[in-house]
């Protein structure tokens, strides 16, 4: 097995290409884009970022709120709502409740908004629902089971952004941590309601209730026609995740996971086990891969991690999967039959993708249109 020679990608992963001097196509194209984009000239970026502020503030006179921040417990995006209260926004942080909440992400996300001043939405999806939802997902042998909880957070949010007239959602998705491109297979387009719905349908017949499904047209309707603008707040600034800790630490008593996405238990018991047992991906090399490449790890450490279990101990492991097995009420045969079954495309049961694609393209050629009149004239 090969493995990149500036990052811990290795020739396991899906579309991987080593150059002749043993580097990766993954670390070399995100180092390429960020030295474009977030290393670029610090000056502009702290104006832009001025810019951004006074532009959210305007657009939130005489309004309760100039922002939406949703809040998963993780750092990224308590980091988001920290430096956005700093610089004078007032935002409203929302928080998905899917059932998963780890005590720590709760006590976590209790403590920021407290210590901020922040007023707090919680959305709350009927625990019943969600877990036919799960259920279906997990009998459809589908790669994104994560698909639920991500276009759950956008919808609501985009929802709650609409409702309350606020033209801003900042996110804590950004390129400094998170930028390295994903492998194909390894997630699914997170706007996807078609596939929630037919999934939930063909799979157990459950019906969507509470869980706020987004798909590709009300989002352009939203975006387009409402002007709610998602944004990667990380994006302005130098994000250095153990500089933000260290504050947030200090600060608002913030308490640190002992990996990323740590902060659901079903998301680390889906990353930790289920992904790589069941679909052979361990998403640690990427999340490891991007700091490394953005030098905020070093590459011997990210090796040595990755030598080790996704997990603190095997005990934190064994757990969780008996927290796994009660929850979903599932047996252990249950669990070993799902593992060992093959993965089927998400595809199979019908998706929003090749739409989405087409009225992407759609609007990229208004918008080269509009802009070469803009310029005859
Ligand atoms: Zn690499």
């Amino acid at each position: 097995m090969q493995v990149c020679n500036l990052c811990v990608m290795d020739s396991q992963i899906p579309g991987i290409i080593f150059s002749s001097d043993g580097q990766c196509n993954y670390c070399k194209e995100f180092v390429e884009m960020i030295s474009k984009t977030i290393l670029h000239d610090p000056l502009q970026r702290e104006l832009d970022l001025k810019r951004f502020i006074t532009r959210v503030k305007d657009d939130g006179v005489g309004k309760p709120y100039d922002c939406i921040i949703g809040l998963s417990g993780g750092v990224d995006s308590a980091w988001v709502l920290y430096v956005a209260k700093q610089l004078g926004l007032r935002p409203l942080a929302v928080h998905m409740d899917n059932g998963w909440n780890s005590e720590l992400a709760q006590s976590n996300i209790e403590g920021l908004v407290r210590k901020l001043g922040i007023d707090l939405h919680t959305h709350v999806i009927d625990w019943q629902e969600y877990r036919g939802l799960m259920q279906a997902f997990f009998d459809a042998d589908v790669v994104d089971v994560e698909l639920l909880y991500d276009n759950a957070m956008l919808g609501a949010n985009y929802r709650l952004a609409s409702k309350h007239g606020i033209k801003w959602i900042l996110s804590g998705t950004n390129k400094s941590t998170e930028g390295m491109s994903m492998p194909p297979g390894w997630n699914w387009f997170k706007l996807d309601a078609r596939n929630i719905r037919r999934i939930a349908s063909q799979k157990g017949g459950v019906r969507l209730k509470t869980f706020p499904a987004i798909g590709v047209i009300e989002h352009i309707w939203l975006e387009r026609f409402r002007k709610v603008k998602w944004v990667s707040f990380l994006d302005y600034m130098d994000y250095r995740k153990e500089e933000a800790l260290l504050v947030l630490e200090k600060e608002c008593g913030f308490r640190r996971y002992p990996y990323k996405h740590y902060e659901s238990i079903f998301t680390r018991f889906y990353q930790g086990f289920i992904l790589p047992e069941k679909f052979g991906i361990d998403k640690r090399k990427l999340h490891l891969s991007t700091l490394v490449a953005s030098q905020q790890m070093n590459r011997e450490d990210a090796i040595q991690m990755l030598r080790e279990i996704p997990y603190p101990s095997f005990a934190d492991l064994q757990a969780d999967k008996q927290y796994f097995l009660k929850k979903m009420n599932w047996t252990n045969e249950l669990l070993e039959n799902y593992l060992s079954r093959p993965r089927v495309d998400h595809s199979v049961y019908g998706s929003e993708l090749g739409f989405w694609n087409a009225s992407s393209k759609f609007y990229k050629f208004c918008k080269k249109i509009v802009s070469a009149r803009q310029v005859k004239s």
